[in-house]
């Protein structure tokens, strides 16, 4: 694997790779690399000759200075993980690079999507998505990004960038991976302490629950009997939402010929965990 710290070197290596025709996958990530982070690694190798993973902690998506600090930083481990994941090329770029000093904010008209959900108790957090991503995608210029289904609104919010910016990127989206007890794989898991990582897998517990009551009730009582279910159990809820899988449009009614999915985020103490899972 081919270590690169510099937008200048990763682009010249890249073009060497362009002239050959070969096609680049690409799989940008914010690093305390695991399993689901090496899935999106290994559906890249298979469909593309280069695989550029990136690792950076991007400041600007952070809507809370705390959770940013206390991101969890394993950059040793991530280069072996990787190397031994067969990535061609790990991009590691200084925060200077990728931010320089009084450069103006871009700001991208992503609509409704940002509104909801992760937007609304996270302001300003797809913004900062957005502006990492755009950067990366103008650098990289893969043919194919790799995105994980566990940051659902995530890959629409990067499909409606994509579509915005006219990037001639395909999007990948991958299954989550998750741990023998259901909980979804991330790097915040790391943060859990004694016994609260048994306790991260009832938000997917809950999620299967939703899955097999969906047409029991109406979907507002769905999701307050999951809010009051995880508050019981000691969460912190931000929400629990039954929405329309296409367009994150909020479900009133259950129509089974209509694909639904199911939303989460929650928090144990002060680690907050997301999840999703596809209701029909
Ligand atoms: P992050 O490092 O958390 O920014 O995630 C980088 C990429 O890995 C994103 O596309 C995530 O959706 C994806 N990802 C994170 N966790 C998982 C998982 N458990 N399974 C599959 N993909 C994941």
């Amino acid at each position: 694997m081919i270590l690169i710290k510099h937008i200048q070197d990763l682009q010249q290596l890249l073009k060497i790779y362009a002239d050959k025709l070969f096609s680049v996958g690409f799989v940008p990530t914010m690093g305390a690399l695991h399993a689901g982070h090496l899935s999106l690694v290994e559906a890249s190798r298979a469909q593309h000759p280069i695989t550029v993973c990136s690792i950076f902690v991007n400041p600007t998506q952070f809507n809370n200075k705390a959770d940013f600090e206390k991101y969890p930083v394993t950059l040793e481990r991530d280069i072996r993980l990787l190397e031994e994941a067969h990535c061609d090329i790990l991009f590691l770029p200084p925060t200077l690079e990728m931010y320089p000093a009084n450069e103006p904010i871009k700001h991208f008209d992503i609509g409704y999507i940002e509104t909801i959900l992760e937007g609304a108790h996270r302001p300003g957090h797809f913004q900062g998505v957005c502006r990492i991503v755009d950067k990366l995608l103008r650098i990289v210029q893969p043919h194919t990004i790799y995105l994980g289904q566990k940051d659902y609104q995530q890959c629409m919010v990067i499909s409606r960038l994509i579509d915005l910016e006219k990037h001639a990127t395909k999007i990948a989206i991958c299954e989550t991976v998750r741990e023998q007890d259901g909980l979804a794989m991330s790097s915040r898991n790391m943060r859990l302490q004694n016994g609260e990582k048994e306790l991260a897998a009832e938000l997917f517990a809950t999620l299967q629950n939703i899955k097999s009551s969906i047409t029991g009730a109406s979907p507002a009582e769905i999701e307050q009997r999951a809010v009051a279910h995880l508050t019981g159990k000691s969460f912190r809820v931000d929400y629990v939402k039954i929405a329309d899988a296409t367009s994150l449009q909020p479900v009133t009614e259950i129509d089974p010929g209509h694909k639904m999915v199911g939303l989460v985020a929650a928090s144990i103490n002060d680690v907050r965990l997301i999840d999703n899972l596809i209701l029909n």
